[in-house]
């Protein structure tokens, strides 16, 4: 295992054990359930928008190591980012996860987000990593329906 490798590993222990922005948000603007039935990922994810910025964001909820430091990661990367920077940031995160984004540079710019790197190698897991991005889209779209990975 690569020093870079056992760095990202760190991370999502880390981000799994001591999870950011891990509660309830009272003053919401958007609030959706998200599932990932395969393994058992069960989240809710806050989100308050002020404008077209996301003020704060925040999740409640319980599955793997991946799906809750994905969410944590997340949670702190997107906050103060407008719509359009957190659908940026998404679609770059799904690219890495899913192995299409394979420049280096890229994924060094993606700062904490890079940990998830390792992802692409196991295809079980793509979507532990992206249902609280999927969750956290549905809800800036406005829906309220809980989504499912399924
Ligand atoms: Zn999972």
């Amino acid at each position: 295992m690569s020093a870079l490798r056992e760095l990202y590993q760190q991370v999502i222990l880390d981000h799994n054990r001591n999870p950011k922005n891990f509660r309830e948000m009272t003053d919401a603007t958007g609030k959706i359930e998200g599932y990932n039935p395969l393994c058992g990922d069960h989240y809710t994810v806050f989100v308050r928008l002020e404008g077209d910025r996301i003020a704060d964001i925040s999740f409640t909820g319980a599955g793997c190591a991946i799906s809750k430091a994905s969410a944590s990661v997340m949670s702190s990367v997107l906050r103060g980012k407008t719509r359009e920077e957190a659908e940026r940031l998404f679609q770059d995160f799904h690219g890495l996860v899913t192995g299409t984004q394979v420049s280096a540079e890229e994924i060094e710019r993606m700062g904490k987000l890079a940990a998830f790197a390792g992802v692409s190698e196991f295809p079980a897991r793509v979507k532990c990593a992206s249902l609280p991005w999927h969750t956290l889209h549905a809800a800036l779209d406005g829906n309220s329906q809980p989504i499912t990975t399924e």
